[in-house]
Parts: C-alpha cells; structure tokens; sequence
C-alpha cells in the first residue's frame, strides 16, 4: 500500500498541475505545499499529516454546526434516493425547498416571506439586484438604478457583486466596479484611524451617506447593501446607532435597504438573523453559507411582501438557476435549520458562548501583538500590530497571513486579513474547546511577536 506521504505528495503534484485555487497566491502555495485536508470530526477538521485542527473559522464562517452533524447526512441521504434534483420550473418544485422558504420566513423579521433560492452567497446579491432593478421598473420608476454599497464590504465574486464589494484587492485585477455601484464610507473606525470615538466616526460615516445620496440624486438610487458586521472585510462592529441611522437615511429617501446576512445569519451573533437584533426591518436579507453549514450549496434571498407582490403580480418572472430550490441542497438546509432549532443554538450563543468567547477575546487585547479587538457572539477580530506599533505597518505588510500560519501550527485555524485575524467557530464549540481555541492564538502571536 502507498504510504500517507507519498499519496499526499501525489496529490499535492496533481494539485499544482491542476487546479486553480479561489483566493489563492499559487506561487507561496505551491512552495509550502497544498494542505490536502482528510476528515472531519465536530470542530476539528484532520490534515494530511492526521494532525486534528480546532477549526476557529467554521471551513469559512459556515460549518456552523461542526463536521459531523448525522441528521443532515441521512436528510440528504435520503433525500438523494429518493429524488436527488428535480428543478423548480415548469410549474413543479419539491418539498424541501417549500419547507425551508416556509422556516426561513418562520424565523425572519416581519414582511420577509419569500425566499427566491439560489447556490451561494454572490447569486444570492446577484439576485438581489436584478430583484431590485425589476421591483422599480414595474413600480415605474426605472431611473433608481444606483445602488450604494459600503467600503470594506464584502459580497461575492460576479461581475455585479465584486462591484458591491468594497476591497480593493477584489476589484483591481478585473477593472471594476462596473457602473452605477455609488460608494459610501463603512464604520471602520480603526482603519481609518480616525480620532474620532467609534460613535461619531459612525455618525460621520452617516453624514457622509446622506452627503453622497444628495449629491447622486436621491430619485436614481435604487437600493443599498449592508452587512450587519461587515465580515470578509475585517470583521467591522458597527458603533452604536450607526445601523439604524443608515436604515433611516434609506427609509427617508426610499431607497430599499438589503441586509447581507451571509456571514450573521442562524445563530452566529445569538439571533437568527443580525437585522431582527438591530431591528433593522430590512427589505431584503440575503443568506448562504449556514443555512446548510457549508454540507451542500444553498444561497437564498428573502423579499418583503412589498417587493414580492408586483413580482408575482408582474407577469414572467424571468430569472433563475437550473438549481434553484434544489431538492437535496434544501433537504441539507432543513436538517441544519432543525438542528440549530432543537439543540437552542442561538440561544446558547446568545446567552452562554458568546458571552465566553467575548471575554476571551477581550483578554487577547491584553497580548502586545494586538492592538484591538472587535467581536460580538461567535465572531470576532484580532488587530495586530508589529514591533515597532502602529506606524510600522506597511500597506504591503500581512501580518493576518503571517499570524494565522502560525495559529495553525499551534492547533488552531482562524483567517489572515491584512493585518488583522478573523475568528468564527462553529456554534456546536464548548466553553473548553474555546479555551483552547484562544491558547492556540496566543502561543501563534507569541511566535510572531519574537
Ligand atoms: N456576502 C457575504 C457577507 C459573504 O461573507 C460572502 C462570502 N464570504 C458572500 C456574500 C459570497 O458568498 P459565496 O462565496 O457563497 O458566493
């Protein structure tokens, strides 16, 4: 029998040759070698060299119930066997996807009771968007074309929703944005090294959108797009009233608010969604990621009854995806969303785990690498600085990468940003796992700190 080093070998040859990874530097992956990851065990998942890692950041902020969670398994099991894909056209659907619209409506603000489902979080802002721009159309209003979207956002990888995002990075090696996406300034208090408090830095952020509407023109914006904590970004806690001032500035000028709950969404902050706990009434929130914990591919985006009903009244609704509702992706969903339901999951992030995993965090502040933290539930951000503080950095400079190589060495899997570290463990973590998940950080900043 081959040993274990030589078929991870193979594969790691097979790799290079053949696969290009998303968000990837080739060249540094390939000199260190693809970690070809084997198993998964609760929260950790196995690498090549059988090395359990505590994984502190859910696969990607999503396998929020851990790795082996059996009720979804034999829910897709026998959803497979019995009819594995059936579409949603032709005037058919099957039952999952009914069911879990009817759950996600259920359990979401009022007026949000329609899901129009898709794969994945970018088809769920794509679709969003082409929501958007057919709702003002049949209301006669086919001038609200802009949309306004924040810096540091995050919302996927088309054309449209790397337009929406508001990174840099994302943006450059394609030309975009494209037109007609209207930026407004995030609540990134720290990066913008304001010396203002969070809050007035919020408010001035708030200033400055309703600056930007006026100047625009109210009358051609058609929507704005906000995730309640802005994730893939750096895990962006808004200040105090800084949400609910953008939900008012939208509903003054009527523009439609969409809430991104990709990342928030099912239990990670201690809600069910982020929107219901700012009360953010929003017109549409957008959801992926957890509502299957990563098993299979599911995106949805949930419309008020507002918005719905010119749709279902205005004829061909001429958009969707040959896998929309697909049967064995919403029998994944269901089995996670009963899951999270029965084992009160929210509640114990609300009550019990974000609470620990906040003061934890809270105590990393104390380590000399990090100059910040940021969290809220079961989400959170370390941010680093280098020896010489602050006014070192680099523009260049990727602490975050650096940081979470060695976190990892250390047991431990939590995500390099510039240079910040983002952690968001499944929910199904205990108080000792998160013990251990912060002790792993810790010795990894140590090693970076000498
Ligand atoms: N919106 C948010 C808030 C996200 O965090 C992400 C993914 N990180 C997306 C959208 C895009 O989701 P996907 O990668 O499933 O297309």
């Amino acid at each position: 029998m081959p040993s274990v080093d030589s078929i991870t070998a193979e594969l790691q040859s097979l790799d290079r040759q053949y696969q290009i990874h998303p968000f990837t530097n080739h060249s540094d992956m390939h000199g260190t070698g693809t970690h070809i990851v084997q198993r998964g065990d609760g929260c950790y998942f196995i690498d090549e060299t059988g090395t359990p890692i505590l994984d502190g950041l859910a696969g990607l902020w999503c396998v929020n119930v851990g790795y082996n969670c059996r009720e979804i398994v034999e829910a897709v099991t026998a959803q497979m066997t019995q009819l594995p894909y059936y579409p949603s056209f032709f005037n058919s659907t099957t039952e999952a996807p009914i069911r879990v619209a009817e759950f996600l409506a259920k359990h979401a603000p009022a007026r949000l009771n329609h899901t129009i489902f898709s794969n994945s979080g970018s088809e769920a802002n794509e679709t969003a968007l082409k929501v958007i721009r057919g709702y003002w159309k049949l209301k006669g209003q086919s001038q609200r074309r802009k949309i306004l979207c924040r810096t540091y956002a995050y919302h996927g990888v088309t054309l449209a929703t790397t337009s929406l995002t508001g990174l840099v990075n994302c943006q450059e090696p394609f030309d975009l944005p494209l037109e007609g996406f209207v930026r407004i300034p995030g609540p990134y208090h720290y990066g913008a090294r304001s010396e203002l408090t969070p809050e007035d830095y919020g408010r001035w952020c708030l200033e400055e959108t309703r600056r930007i509407i006026l100047a625009e023109g109210p009358e051609t914006i058609a929507a704005l797009f906000a995730e309640p904590i802005q994730g893939a970004g750096g895990v962006i806690i808004p200040p105090k009233g800084y949400l609910s001032g953008l939900r008012e500035i939208c509903r003054e000028f009527g523009i439609l608010y969409v809430s991104d709950e990709v990342i928030t969404a099912f239990g990670r902050i201690g809600a069910w969604y982020a929107s219901e706990m700012w009360e953010l009434d929003p017109d549409i929130i957008c959801v992926a990621k957890g509502i299957t914990s990563g098993y299979l591919p599911l995106g949805g985006t949930m419309v008020s009854d507002e918005i719905a009903e010119p749709l279902l009244k205005g004829g061909y609704f001429a958009h969707g995806f040959t896998y929309s509702g697909h049967p064995s992706c919403c029998a994944a969903a269901l089995a996670n969303l009963r899951y999270i339901e029965d084992h009160g999951l929210v509640t114990k992030v609300k009550d019990d785990l974000g609470p620990y995993f906040e003061a934890k965090l809270a105590n990393l502040a104390a380590h000399p690498a990090v100059s910040e933290v940021r969290g809220m539930g079961l989400i959170g951000a370390a941010e680093l600085v280098p020896k010489g503080g602050r006014d070192a950095l680099t523009p260049t400079s990727l602490l975050g990468a650096k940081a979470s190589n060695l976190v990892r060495a250390e047991g431990a899997m939590v995500r390099g940003i510039r240079d910040l570290i983002a952690i968001s463990p499944p929910l199904v973590i205990s108080r000792e796992q998160i013990d251990s998940l912060f002790a792993s950080v810790e010795r990894g900043l140590d090693k970076l700190w000498d």
